[in-house]
């Protein structure tokens, strides 16, 4: 899978999928079968005098557990994140290979609002040959 994007940040903060409901969404290969693999491109923004920005890409293969779920990079952010597993499921559904967009966080924190944080994506999905 081409990978132009490569270039690696150390103030990065990692962004990862959530571990929990992992095995309940079963693998890949079992639920999106015409799919050889995902990339998906991630920039988090955080609202306030100073946005951090972090950057991320997920590689997601056959054998990687189809749930696609990011948490708020805020700690105290309650019941936040962004979940692109509905998007990856309608794109696979239509055979869409590229969509980007945004999603917002609709966590509760005391001190900030909701809408406190966004990322914007870019996913990409390569299907096997028929
Ligand atoms: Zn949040």
């Amino acid at each position: 899978m081409a990978n132009r994007h490569h270039h690696r940040n150390n103030h990065v903060v990692r962004m990862e999928l959530k571990k929990q409901g992992n095995i309940a969404a079963g693998l890949v290969s079992d639920r999106f079968p015409t799919v050889s693999g995902i990339v998906i491109h991630m920039t988090y923004y955080r609202k306030g005098a100073i946005p951090v920005l972090m950057v991320r890409t997920i590689n997601i293969y056959p054998t990687s557990y189809a749930y696609f779920k990011i948490d708020c990079m805020i700690k105290s952010c309650d019941g936040g994140g962004f979940d692109l597993t509905s998007i990856v499921a309608n794109m696979v559904k239509t055979r869409e290979r590229l969509r980007k967009g945004t999603l917002v966080c609709h966590g509760n924190i005391d001190v900030i609002s909701s809408e406190h944080a966004s990322v914007e994506y870019e996913a990409v999905i390569q299907y096997k040959r028929l």
